[in-house]
């Protein structure tokens, strides 16, 4: 096991009182305190309007994005972005290269400003553009793991891990205290001696995680964690992670490209693209009832297939397909009106889509429509199979070793109607 048992109290077991906004700082003390609700700006104390305040204010939300926007020149990398992260739970920003997702996660953890809209933290505003606030980075109390692990090269394991709290200003007794239990946390104890560079990649993203953690903050930050790792390795880190957040019950807000990544680990994902959330929802939610095709195709694969449609009556549609011999599809559709004659397409998950050696016969199942074995990939517990659907469609599947299938055969696809989505374009 990669990260070892929980502490007996994470939070609890320390006397220092953590506030999201660093309190400990006599300036943002009074923010607390106030009754006039006040902020501070390099130095400067802004008024801050209780009203908006309370309306950002609920119990559940740790982090409360509100209008964020930031663009890089033309570049418009987040857009209006409106979201809350709730407590205890691992919210991801998933999206292809380029879409926003670690500009967000600078936003939040301060290392960027935006040109609109307000962050509040744990009830708090720590990002306001209207209103002149932004709380510094190190008063934010989130920890932060970086794809490259930034961990220092010239210090040891307990060094790299303690720094977050001399930099603190926390007595020497307790940071060793926190240092050596965090690091048994992770599953690094014993190696608090080891210089940064004799650890291995899994070792150094511990590490990392450990130096997030050491402080108790309120939100971990992870931006690509595993990216440097292989494959098996990053497997067992993410079982570790989800483990480890659990038993801490810390918010988390992870950023990856990686959709199978974000389907394991995540409460609930925003899939963004060109800086705009397309869908917000749990795993399943995104990838069974994607809203949009951007989510439906970046989630998992997908099978689409042109056609026109040809009737839509009480829930039910009839697509007759551009391809597959102009074959008929009978798909649940409560969807908006599709008119007859309209080009629409079908889609389905390969995974529901069931695979027949042979030709199809005047007995075939409804839904059903004939392919050719193009390649099979011996995968050891199944083959992964493309097959193609008339001149340009292809389909992998995945098919079981148990029966024998040779390149080139002729195989039927059954289609279930409660798994075909229509798509009117
Ligand atoms: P990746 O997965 O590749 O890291 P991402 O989804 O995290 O991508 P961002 O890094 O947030 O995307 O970038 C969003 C857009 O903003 C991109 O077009 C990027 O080139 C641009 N961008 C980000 N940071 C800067 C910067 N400092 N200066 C100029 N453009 C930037």
């Amino acid at each position: 096991m990669l990260f070892a048992s929980r502490p007996r109290h994470w939070r609890g077991g320390s006397s220092r009182k953590v506030d999201p906004t660093g309190a400990s700082d006599p300036g943002l003390a009074e923010l607390q305190l106030s009754q006039a609700r006040m902020s501070v700006r390099n130095g400067e104390r802004i008024s801050v309007d209780t009203t908006e305040e309370a309306a950002l204010e609920q119990p559940e939300a740790v982090v409360q994005i509100r209008g964020l926007s930031k663009s890089f020149g033309s570049v418009r990398a987040v857009s209006g972005m409106d979201l809350d992260i709730r407590a205890g739970e691992v919210f991801t920003l998933l999206g292809p290269s380029g879409c926003g997702k670690t500009t967000t996660l600078r936003l939040l953890a301060g290392f960027e400003e935006p040109d609109e809209g307000e962050i509040a933290f744990g009830g708090r505003p720590i990002v306001s553009v209207s209103r002149g606030i932004s709380v510094p980075p190190h008063r934010r109390d989130m920890g932060m793991v970086f794809q490259s692990y930034a961990i220092w090269p010239h210090m040891s394991v307990f060094d790299n891990v303690a720094y977050p709290l001399k930099t603190r200003r926390v007595g020497r007794d307790e940071i060793r205290e926190r240092v050596l239990r965090t690091l048994k946390l992770v599953g690094l104890e014993g190696l608090e001696d080891r210089p940064g560079p004799l650890l291995s990649g899994g070792q150094q993203q511990r590490v990392a995680v450990a130096r997030a953690l050491v402080y108790e903050p309120r939100l971990l930050l992870l931006d690509e964690p595993f990216s440097n790792l292989d494959a098996r390795l990053r497997e067992q880190m993410r079982v570790e992670l989800k483990i480890l957040q659990r038993e801490l019950n810390i918010a988390v807000l992870l950023v990856t490209h990686d959709q199978v990544e974000a389907l394991s680990l995540s409460d609930r994902i925003a899939v963004m693209n060109a800086g705009n959330v397309e869908q917000m929802g749990t795993p399943d939610e995104v990838y069974s009832t994607p809203a949009s095709p951007f989510v439906r195709d970046f989630l998992g694969r997908v099978l689409v297939l042109p056609g026109i449609a040809t009737s839509q009556v009480d829930g039910t549609a009839t697509v007759t397909l551009a391809a597959a011999g102009h074959q008929q599809l009978v798909c649940d559709y409560n969807g908006a009106a599709i008119a007859t004659g309209q080009s629409v397409s079908v889609a389905i998950r390969p995974e529901v889509v069931s695979v027949t050696a042979g030709a199809k016969g005047a007995t075939s199942q409804m839904n059903s429509i004939e392919g050719r074995i193009e390649a099979l990939l011996f995968l050891g517990d199944s083959y992964e199979c493309r097959i193609e659907i008339g001149e340009e469609q292809h389909v992998l599947v995945q098919v079981p070793r148990t029966i024998k299938w040779t390149e080139g055969d002729t195989v039927v696809l059954g289609l279930p109607r409660e798994h075909l989505t229509v798509w009117p374009q």
